[in-house]
């Protein structure tokens, strides 16, 4: 894309948007239409024209379009890409920060799983839209615009997910909404910032590594275990042959049917979404239990929207507190 110059003619600081598809690249047949469209279907480099050409001079833009997915589609392969091509463009000196545009389904996983991979000293900024491209009154344009002021804002750092004017902590956000324009919340941990006219308005700090992660180990043990999966994500190691966690939840009638079909799959590890403050039916728990006994790690989360799991002495499993890797 073409260079801007800033006034005092040095270098401009570079912003890189990374392309992934989503309903900010979705075409619709009929500007009327919100909802029967096609995900990831317009470039980013069209999506970032007239962003670009609003934001002026000092600003340099380099798209790339790293994939066009629909991010209900998301997965590992993408997803270790999507890292090394962080990665990549984190470690040139003239790159102030990174814009991705995603899909909204999953953005909450891909802005954790950027997060705990990277740690990034610099601005990754995931956005989107819940209208697509084609719409009458899109809010993909707003939303981009927004993250490449967040992308370029001095200071910033980390990542954080930009939609409707919000700033979310990457380890913190959630769609919480599946039609509304605002449809994300960062829970009770509340927005890091707000987008206004151009201009961050910060209310809390930039996500941190420190806060992350740590909070079921030692630190060294915690960092050790970061590297080893940064190293991991970043080999040449597929990500088929990544330690395979499935997820399942509690609900009235719950069972151990499908623990022990995962157990024998040779699922690595198991995070329970309980009811509540991370209950479990007493014989998806027995399953559970079983699961832990044939060596698969298990940790237990809960299904409400807003809150955490609260240990108590007599949990016979472990609760996640938000740290993604307990067990290594
Ligand atoms: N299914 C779409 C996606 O996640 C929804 C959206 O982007 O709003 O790609």
């Amino acid at each position: 894309m073409a260079v801007n110059t800033n006034a005092a003619g040095s270098s401009p600081a570079k912003i890189v948007v990374l392309g992934t598809g989503g309903t900010i690249a979705g075409r619709a047949t009929s500007a009327g239409d919100n909802i029967g469209y096609t995900a990831g279907e317009v470039g980013v480099e069209q999506l970032l024209g007239p962003v670009a050409a609003f934001q002026g001079a000092g600003v340099e833009f380099v798209a790339e379009q790293v994939a066009q997915v629909d991010s209900k589609d998301m997965g590992f392969a993408l997803w270790q890409q999507l890292a090394r091509r962080c990665a990549y463009w984190l470690e040139q000196a003239d790159v102030a920060g990174i814009v991705i545009t995603h899909g909204t389904d999953t953005l909450e996983e891909t802005a954790y799983f950027l997060q705990a991979v990277l740690q990034p000293a610099k601005p990754v900024v995931l956005t989107c839209a819940m209208r697509p491209a084609t719409a009458l009154v899109p809010d993909g344009p707003q939303n981009l615009l927004d993250a490449v002021v967040v992308a370029s804002t001095p200071g910033a750092h980390g990542v954080v997910a930009v939609c409707a004017g919000n700033i979310h902590s990457a380890l913190d956000v959630q769609k919480v909404h599946s039609y509304k324009v605002d449809a994300f919340s960062s829970g009770d941990a509340g927005l890091v910032g707000l987008v206004e006219e151009g201009q961050v308005r910060q209310l809390r700090p930039w996500p941190n590594v420190p806060e992350f992660h740590v909070k079921n180990r030692p630190v060294a043990q915690a960092v050790s275990a970061q590297v080893a999966i940064k190293n991991r994500v970043m080999s040449e190691s597929a990500s088929e042959d990544w330690p395979r966690v499935e997820i399942v939840l509690n609900y009235a009638g719950a069972g151990g049917l499908v623990v022990d079909a995962l157990v024998a799959q040779g699922v690595r590890g198991i995070v329970v979404a309980g009811t509540g403050n991370g209950t479990l039916h007493v014989d998806l728990q027995a399953a559970l239990l079983r699961a832990m006994e044939a060596g698969v790690a298990v940790v237990r989360a809960t299904r409400c929207v807003f809150g955490r799991v609260l240990a108590t002495p007599a949990d016979a499993i472990a609760d996640a507190q938000g740290a993604f890797c307990k067990t290594a």
